[in-house]
């Protein structure tokens, strides 16, 4: 557990997974030294005094809380339960935790799926609560809210300095590729490279291809953690409400589920057919992230999405399952 480096330090929950190893990269490029992690064998999350007793032994100043149980459009629906009750174990518990051990600054990673499904598109952060969420992912959706009220409950009373971020779709290097639990991006990169490499006619893409969807990097995702992290306590409250804190994290730019997967069929080379399936969900018929809050904030994406998709079709090719 810890890196042995004493009290002190960032910790970053969750940081095996696709958000949190992308943080990691960017923290130890940033020639950050003192980064704390501990394996989910070893700290179970879910579990409050664990929690509890890990953040009193390191101390850490820092938390950045990436540990999340997530998944695509099929796993929210398959398992709803383990969707709502891990996340709000996991947020309670780190949350919590580091009030008590004295954290000076959270930062809570939500997703863009907190928002009204039939909502004004691109979404401002003060939608939220104000209608009914997309009835597929809304256990997640619920936790992820509830994540940003416990933040701003702490701040209001205690006086902490925990932020919140909510992206929009994330893809990039250590993605999920399972096709059964993954989202749309890494299932249609491998269902078209196994494609092209069998020779199939066509790939098979769920709905009807007309949602709408907008995709940022991890690494972007991780850039712009480290940013908001770092503003200082009084930039940031002037740009943030009490009771509205989170901050969108997205490029602005969406493209439907069809024009993504002939991008991805593109750049893997594949020139066969897609076939839409409607037996499978739409789920949310758009879900655009204004960025204006965070654009005045000093920050916005670089990675565009053709590059994106190459490189994490390269990291694909060179990491099989
Ligand atoms: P969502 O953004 O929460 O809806 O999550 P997903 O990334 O799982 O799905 C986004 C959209 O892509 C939905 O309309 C899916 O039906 C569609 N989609 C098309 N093909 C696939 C696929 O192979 N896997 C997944 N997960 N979604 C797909």
């Amino acid at each position: 557990m810890g890196n042995g480096q004493g009290v002190g330090g960032i910790y970053i929950a969750g940081h095996r997974g696709m958000v949190g190893s992308a943080i990691r990269r960017a923290l130890e490029s940033a020639g950050e030294a003192n980064v704390l992690s501990a394996t989910s064998k070893d700290l179970d999350l879910r579990n409050a005094t664990a929690v509890d007793e890990f953040l009193a032994a390191n101390r850490p100043t820092q938390v950045y809380l990436a540990a999340a149980k997530v998944g695509g459009i099929q796993a929210n629906n398959a398992y709803p339960a383990e969707f709502i009750h891990d996340n709000l174990a996991i947020q309670d518990n780190v949350i919590h935790a580091a009030w008590r051990h004295g954290v000076q600054r959270l930062l809570f990673l939500g997703s863009s799926c907190i928002y009204p499904r039939d909502t004004k598109q691109p979404m401002r952060e003060e939608v939220l609560l104000t209608g009914p969420l997309e009835p597929t992912n809304e256990p997640y959706a619920i936790a992820k809210v509830a994540g940003i009220k416990l933040c701003e409950s702490y701040n209001r009373q205690y006086g902490t300095d925990f932020r919140s971020v909510m992206p929009t779709n994330l893809y990039g290097p250590g993605d999920n590729f399972d096709l059964e639990t993954s989202h749309v991006l890494p299932a249609l990169i491998r269902k078209t490279h196994e494609a092209r490499v069998t020779g199939a006619e066509s790939i098979p893409v769920w709905g009807s291809g007309r949602p709408m969807r907008e995709f940022l990097h991890v690494d972007d995702m991780a850039a712009a953690c480290v940013h908001v992290m770092n503003l200082d306590r009084a930039t940031w409250q002037a740009h943030t409400d009490p009771r509205c804190s989170h901050l969108n994290v997205g490029t602005g730019e969406d493209l439907s589920i069809g024009d993504l997967a002939r991008l991805v069929a593109d750049v893997v080379g594949f020139e066969g057919q897609l076939a839409f399936d409607p037996d499978r969900p739409d789920g949310t018929p758009r879900k655009l992230l204004d960025v204006s809050r965070l654009k005045g904030l000093g920050w916005q994406a670089s990675i565009g999405l053709r590059e994106g998709i190459e490189q994490t079709y390269q990291w694909y090719l060179e990491n099989p399952a």
